[in-house]
């Protein structure tokens, strides 16, 4: 449902039955209730007796008061506003927001896994503790690591487990060491994840074709400096070519090698990042290996490390005992708990599930596609949109408003425009290298006719960008609100709506 030919009209059937839908406090009205029980037969408590006066409250508290069909409209109606990857393409730089298959979700409501309870005795939950073991093994492979943890729950959780692991090598050795090397091109929970682990971090500045050099490294490494956290592919969308290199520099001088893995999109079944001497990465498999991902709902930022690192994972690790499968928490030098019982076991499930349907041809294929599609946008578009590191990239690629700030055009306008055509706002203004980053990563899942309709979407905008600048700087147009003031959002957020006639 994209407005390509009109892009000033509404599309089929996007205005007439879609409805302005006040805040559920609008609805109802006074009294209005959405259940009917019958009259209790035991006597209600006298809350004043039974509770401590300081603690009642004396007024009743907001609540709306609506009837069950009022709730129902009023969610389903919300929901039906929702963009999601399953209405349509959501380019959105390092996110990896590829289709998620609805196998996943069928096999992790199996009664089996949805109803298992954490505590339950192990010999009762060997099925999911196999499944853990297998996934666990199938990331160390795909890695070419040694081993793994599940726990984390986000990529960032990931980072701080992984960056405590070398912290407690360190230690081992006598000295935790003060500081780690990040180039300016990470992702910005690396310097956060650094900081909150006690390290200070050194900034390294990429090189002039957006990759980090060996000598940018070997002039900062030394032997105060715990290790460095780098991502590959880097967050232009760049292959760190000198990784083995600098993995080399930076051991000679007794240090560790962390990668961000978040999105492993164009190396899966194409490159290990163990062979490139990394010592730990973490992956997100809320991107590459399709576990919903987004509204800060669960995730699991799973990490992989070497040998050298191995006795230091979170507790508990799944081992195989014989024929049986176990939890193992006699690991006198693991960095502890990070995560309450064994992360979010039903992303395990669904991550799991993924990697057995694509199969290790599968997720070669996985990478090859990404990379092709990503190219063919930055191909596409280039004679349309500058890129601030021209050549070839991996799973994704940074554009900028170069071009389009001679017409008084921003990255932020075009892509307010872009909804108009009907598709989400890519990320924007990062990497922070690029002024004015607009960072596309189609992935793999979409075919070549919604890439070439995106990019028939980009091209107009450019255009208009040139010849009706004014239109492009007042959208959107079409959605249901306009330019929201997004300081104020964040600055003024409204938590309560209080009715006019409560
Ligand atoms: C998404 C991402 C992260 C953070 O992952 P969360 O699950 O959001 O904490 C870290 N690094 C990179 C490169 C990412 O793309």
């Amino acid at each position: 449902m994209n407005m390509i030919d009109k892009p000033k009209k509404a599309g089929p059937g996007k205005r007439g039955m879609i409805f302005a839908e006040p805040t559920i406090f609008e609805r109802g009205a006074p009294g209005r209730q959405g259940y009917s029980l019958p009259e209790d037969e035991i006597p209600a408590a006298d809350p004043a007796k039974e509770i401590d006066a300081a603690l009642l409250r004396h007024e009743a508290p907001l609540l709306p008061e609506v009837s069950e069909l009022d709730v129902v409209r009023h969610f389903t109606r919300l929901s039906q506003w929702n963009y999601s990857i399953d209405t349509g393409l959501t380019p959105l730089g390092s996110c990896t927001m590829k289709y998620n298959p609805k196998v996943n979700e069928e096999v992790a409501r199996m009664s089996g896994f949805v109803k298992l309870h954490p505590q339950a005795p192990v010999a009762d939950i060997q099925g999911a503790l196999e499944l853990m073991f297998h996934l666990q093994h199938y990331l160390a492979v795909i890695s070419g690591m040694d081993a793994a943890t599940l726990q984390p729950a986000a990529g960032a959780q990931g980072e701080f487990a992984g960056l405590l692991m070398i912290r407690a090598h360190h230690a081992a050795q006598g000295n935790p060491r003060k500081k780690i090397l990040i180039p300016d091109s990470a992702h910005g929970t690396n310097p956060a994840s650094a900081a909150a682990c006690g390290y200070k971090v050194v900034t390294l500045k990429t090189g002039p074709d957006g990759v980090l050099s060996a000598d940018a490294v070997a002039a900062a490494m030394d032997e105060e400096t715990a290790g460095i956290m780098i991502t590959n592919p880097n967050t232009l969308g760049l292959f760190e070519t000198h990784m083995a290199e600098i993995a080399k520099l930076v051991h000679d001088k007794g240090g560790l090698v962390y990668c961000d893995g978040a999105n492993q999109n164009a190396l899966v079944g194409m490159a290990r990042v163990g062979d490139m001497g990394v010592d730990v990465l973490h992956f997100n498999l809320h991107k590459t290996f399709t576990t919903p991902h987004g509204g800060g709902g669960p995730g699991s930022g799973a990490v992989a490390v070497k040998k050298v690192l191995e006795p230091y994972l979170p507790v508990p690790t799944v081992v195989r005992r014989g024929e049986h499968f176990d939890w193992d928490y006699d690991r006198p030098k693991s960095i502890g708990k990070v995560k309450a019982f064994f992360g979010n076991f039903g992303m395990l499930v669904r991550a799991y599930t993924y990697i057995r349907e694509m199969g290790a041809e599968g997720l070669r294929q996985v990478s090859q596609r990404a990379v092709l599609n990503a190219n063919y946008v930055r191909k596409s578009l280039e004679a349309d949109f500058h890129l601030a590191y021209p050549q070839v990239c991996m799973h994704e690629c940074v554009f900028s408003d170069k071009i389009q700030k001679k017409f008084g055009v921003t990255t932020a306008d075009i892509a307010k425009r872009m909804m108009d055509y009907g598709y989400h706002p890519p990320t924007i203004y990062f990497p922070l290298v690029v002024p004015g980053a607009l960072m596309v990563e189609t992935t793999e899942t979409e075919s070549p006719q919604t890439l070439d309709r995106f990019i028939k979407a980009m091209k107009e905008i450019a255009r208009e960008c040139r010849e009706e600048p004014e239109t492009v700087k007042a959208a959107p147009h079409v959605p249901k609100v306009r330019r929201l003031d997004e300081v104020k959002a964040a600055k003024e957020p409204k938590f309560v709506y209080v009715p006019k006639n409560p």
